[in-house]
């Protein structure tokens, strides 16, 4: 499931330049039972199977090279990841990420093993494995010299709390529809000024809470000047 999603645009290019690793377990290799099982049905009666705590454990133990690196199981329940979390992450020289299917994982996992849960939205997939998909690659962003300027990351939405700005390039007139004449006016202080009035309208309308944030912050901030 990894192989291909892994094999084109900025993260097959970082590892090939040896900026980041990625490594697959498969859980069945570390289990004792002689079917390779690494699921059993739930105690106290339910649907479905859930993911028994050995494999689970033994994989971690086998990988983790040391006691700070972050262990993740992915799991709806657990905090919404977000551009701070995958910028803090790509600090740590190993992350592990624990992926669930079917009912879910036995709770002696988050108990005793992982870090912390989390997840990447409100919704359920059928597996961690989009998850862990979604955070490896936003993650490898923040690693030094993955993407190439370290402008564009910077410039990204969320980044500083808004969303960027909108982007055109040619033509100028596209049946019609014309590129904002402001962005060939020369002014850089004008254009800069725009794009900002546009993140911000943009943030404000989709997006509330973040803009209220942003206004929130700005006056903690006048109040420590004052
Ligand atoms: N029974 C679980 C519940 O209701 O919380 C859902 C299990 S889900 C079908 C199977 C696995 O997919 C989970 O163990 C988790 O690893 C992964 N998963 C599903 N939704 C996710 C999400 N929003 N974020 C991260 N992982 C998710």
């Amino acid at each position: 499931m990894f192989g291909s999603v892994f094999s084109g645009g900025i993260v097959r290019k970082a590892l090939e330049k040896d900026l980041l690793e990625i490594h697959v377990h498969n859980l069945r290799d570390f289990s004792s039972d002689k079917h390779r099982q690494v699921d059993d049905r739930p105690f106290g009666g339910c649907q479905g199977m859930v993911f028994k705590p050995e494999p689970i454990f033994k994989a971690v133990e086998k990988v983790r090279e040391n006691e700070d690196t972050p262990v993740y199981l992915l799991s709806p329940q657990g905090k919404q990841f977000n551009s701070a979390i995958a910028e803090n992450l790509a600090q740590f020289s190993q992350i592990i990420l624990i992926c669930g299917r079917y009912e879910g994982v036995d709770e002696r996992v988050l108990e005793h093993l992982a870090t912390e849960e989390i997840s990447i939205g409100d919704y359920i997939l059928t597996g961690g494995e989009p998850a862990a998909w979604v955070i490896v690659d936003a993650v490898s962003r923040y690693i030094p010299h993955v993407v190439g300027k370290r402008e564009s990351v910077e410039e990204d939405s969320f980044q500083r709390g808004v969303f960027d700005h909108p982007h055109y390039t040619r033509p100028r007139n596209f049946r019609g529809m014309k590129v904002p004449e402001v962005l060939f006016s020369g002014d850089h202080k004008r254009i800069e000024a725009w794009r900002r009035i546009k993140a911000l309208e943009k943030t404000r309308a989709i997006r509330p809470d973040l803009f209220n944030d942003l206004n929130s912050e700005k006056r903690g901030n006048n109040d420590e000047s004052d």
